[in-house]
């Protein structure tokens, strides 16, 4: 299948070149040139597979090219994982509840990034390259892709946080690691100034060719074909006969983990709404909600995953909102790259909301959200997955819904600590006691670029 950039400008032949490259090369994201459909029969077949099964159906939809390979690939990408069923799904009244957090950094991120080590070791191989890897993260992208490239060959990984300002679990499943070709750098600065370093240093063309510069961050499409999956997996967990709607509730920060619910929906699974979940950063739930897309300062809160304004994603939405129009999704970028904001019209509105509902949750919303659900079901949900669960109440969600929680409690144990939950759900994976190794530096690019030259590409 070929991949078309959002843009209009850039393609590439296969889904591949598309892992490979990352970005496309006009600035835009790439997406298949056709939606694959799913039909019922082919649903209701699907019903009996285990997760490695669902899988290689829905991804050999848009990598035919590697079906032969993709069954060897999806075992070694889904081995380490602690619960046999990768993704157990407990049913409460009135919500199901889908763990997405049993992965190595008990975070939802581990199913795209396990897979994606596994799979670009692959293609590295075959055509006999190198990759080194280049990411910014605010805690949980960054520990997932060094735990999802982790001893794979041809490839180094080098990820940049915001020192001292991500949590110490975080910190810790990143910095023990001592595997060759793995590096961490405390850059002192923010997670933007983060992002914008890493960005800068990929937007120098020969640099990241000669270096052989490679992304992880959820604008990957490897990333949101494989979470594609676990929509239609957990879906037929509830509805084996695929005869119901069903809503999905979402927390969102980057509208990656969202957009595969929409491209599922769009492929024919019989998903009813997505429930649109932010916290105190609520630029996507105003969109759907009054059509108001427009930025305003970040603020920090007990779910820092989503502390973002800037939704990547989004414009792989938008493409499809705007009539797959490449001109139109670039103009509109551009201009709320400059002013910081984007209207729409009522037809526009009237699709998003076919499509979505939304709400947010600030941080005593959370803790309250999370002591009810505690005291209601015996479980714990993180701060992330306690928007969600406080979307489905306070709309009243009257259909099937499944939440998807996306982090162990654990790993936010600052959330926990104030309502009296942490001790009694410390998994011992997370007690991590072993020497860290970072490097600080100033967040120049000057200095990011010479500890790139003289420890990672030389
Ligand atoms: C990354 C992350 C999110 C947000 O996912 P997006 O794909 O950015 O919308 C939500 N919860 C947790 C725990 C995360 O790590």
């Amino acid at each position: 299948m070929r991949y078309i950039s959002t843009r209009g400008k850039s393609t590439a032949p296969n889904y591949e070149e598309t892992l490979l490259e990352g970005l496309a090369a006009d600035g835009g994201l790439f997406l298949p040139e056709s939606i694959p459909t799913v039909t019922k029969a082919e649903l209701k077949e699907m019903a009996n597979g285990n997760y490695r099964d669902t899988a290689l159906k829905i991804l050999s939809l848009f990598a035919l090219e590697l079906e032969d390979v993709l069954p060897g690939i999806l075992n070694d990408g889904y081995s380490r994982f602690r619960n046999p069923d990768i993704i157990p799904v407990k049913k409460f009244d009135g919500l199901s509840v889908a763990e997405l957090f049993h992965g190595p950094t008990f975070a939802f991120k581990d199913l795209a990034l396990q897979y994606l080590g596994a799979i670009t070791e692959y293609l590295l191989k075959k055509n006999n390259r190198r990759l080194n890897i280049l990411g910014a993260t605010s805690g949980d992208t960054g520990s997932a892709a060094i735990h999802g490239f982790l001893g794979k060959e041809n490839v180094t990984v080098t990820i940049l946080h915001p020192h001292e300002r991500v949590s110490p679990v975080q910190r810790r499943q990143m910095t023990t690691v001592t595997e060759a070709g793995v590096y961490n750098i405390a850059l002192r600065g923010s997670f933007d100034d983060c992002q914008g370093l890493v960005k800068e240093i990929m937007g120098e063309g020969d640099l990241k060719a000669r270096h052989a510069i490679g992304a992880v961050n959820s604008i990957n499409w490897g990333r949101i074909s494989a979470q594609i999956v676990y929509y239609f997996h957990t879906y037929l967990d509830l509805c084996p006969n695929a005869d119901k709607e069903v809503s999905f509730a979402v927390p969102t920060g980057n509208f990656g983990n969202i957009f595969a619910g929409y491209l599922a929906k769009r492929m024919g699974l019989p998903i009813k709404k997505l429930i649109l979940a932010s916290n105190a950063n609520d630029i996507l739930t105003r969109f759907v909600a009054t059509g108001d897309y427009s930025t305003d300062t970040v603020v920090p809160t007990l779910s820092p995953s989503m502390d973002i304004l800037a939704a990547s994603n989004f414009e792989r939405y938008l493409f499809y909102l705007y009539g797959e129009d490449p001109q139109k999704t670039a103009e509109k970028i551009n201009s709320f790259i400059s002013e910081g904001r984007l209207s729409f019209s009522n037809e526009e509105m009237d699709r998003v909301k076919d499509e979505f509902v939304a709400a947010s949750a600030n941080d005593d919303e959370i803790l309250e959200t999370i002591k009810n659900f505690h005291s209601e079901t015996g479980e714990i949900v993180d701060p992330h997955t306690a928007c969600a669960v406080k979307a489905v109440k306070s709309l009243e969600i009257e259909e099937p819904v499944i939440v998807l929680a996306t982090a162990h409690p654990a790993k936010f144990g600052d959330a926990l600590t104030k309502i009296g939950l942490l001790e009694s759900s410390m998994p011992k994976e997370l007690a991590i006691e072993k020497e860290e190794h970072f490097t600080v530096l100033p967040a120049e690019k000057n200095a990011v670029l010479d500890f790139l030259e003289e420890r990672v590409w030389s």
